[in-house]
């Protein structure tokens, strides 16, 4: 069995942070996603092996003695941690220890169609969610899901969760090359993404050894889909190599940019020529933009 608790690791979307692994001997999941980092298993629709809330909780009382600079504890799991049954207790006595730092979950989403569940998540102060896609039959090619799990439903959960949702919710897609990397999935996908109102969303692709034989796709077309969604905080993760096209632009150019979608730091960082950097950062100071943090990102909207 690995430790419970693991890190701090420095996450650049959400800062540095101490992870909690529900599922510390084998992953246990409800999807079994083409791109896991893991390896491929099959699903489950519950969990098997469960660590106490006692033993996580003096394990992460431990660690928070030891690691006073941190931004966020994040609930995961080798595999899907809202699977855990004691979640909502978890939560409660997590909330009681973890002084200023935020309390942030990674799940696949499925889940928040249990009512239960839903109530439990709206406890944590930041909800990260997947959405790979928005029709069936891509969903069921990239995320392989447990028999019982219907999109439309998980869609609608996702929906009227984020209606009185009161911390901050970010949907990630990730994106494999040949499954959901076409324009019309990412129409879709804005549609629905317009309707649950997320307050970011994280586009990236493969970044390490897949559980199954696909690729990922370039920054470049990362970038690309991204434009398909508007009136979104688009997050996207650039790899370190990586160098954007560098445009100029005008006063009114970086104006009319920034009110159609708000830009991330790397967005200005990559696509802004010296000259148009030089006009965005007077803008700045002149308030004329101004800059907005979520759930540890930064964008800059007018
Ligand atoms: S939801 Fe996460 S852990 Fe589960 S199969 Fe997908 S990537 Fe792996």
């Amino acid at each position: 069995m690995s430790e419970i608790i693991f890190g701090p690791v420095n996450s650049r979307r959400f800062g540095k942070s101490l992870g909690i692994d529900l599922s510390p001997s084998f992953k246990q999941c409800n999807f079994d996603c083409v791109y896991c980092e893991l390896k491929g298993a099959k699903t489950v629709g519950k969990m098997q092996d469960i660590v106490s809330v006692k033993d996580v909780i003096d394990a992460l009382k431990k660690a928070l003695k030891k690691h006073k600079d941190l931004d966020v504890i994040t609930i995961t799991a080798n595999g899907e941690p809202t699977l855990y049954p004691y979640l909502d207790e978890l939560i409660l006595e997590i909330n009681r220890i973890k002084q200023e730092n935020k309390l942030l979950i990674l799940s696949n989403g499925a889940n928040i169609v249990d009512k239960n569940i839903a109530d439990a998540l709206s406890k944590i102060d930041i909800v990260k969610i997947s959405l790979d896609c928005a029709s069936k039959k891509c969903f069921k090619k990239i995320d392989r899901p447990y028999s019982n799990i219907d999109l439309d439903e998980v869609i609608k959960s996702m929906k009227s969760f984020s209606r009185d949702y009161k911390g901050s919710l970010v949907i990630e897609i990730l994106v494999v090359k040949g499954i959901n990397d076409k324009d019309e999935e990412f129409e879709k996908l804005n549609t629905i993404l317009n309707e649950i109102k997320p307050d970011r969303v994280d586009i990236s692709t493969i970044d390490r050894p897949p559980a199954y034989d696909v690729q990922r796709v370039k920054t470049s077309k990362l970038k690309e889909l991204s434009e398909k969604l508007e009136n979104l905080h688009v997050s996207i993760a650039y790899r370190k190599d990586y160098e954007g096209k560098k445009e100029s632009f005008s006063e009114a150019g970086i104006l009319n940019l920034i009110s159609k979608r708000p830009q991330s730091e790397s967005d200005i960082e990559l696509y802004f020529d010296n000259d148009s950097k030089i006009k965005f950062k007077n803008m700045l100071k002149k308030s004329i933009i101004k800059e907005e943090v979520i759930a540890g990102t930064k964008f800059f909207v007018v």
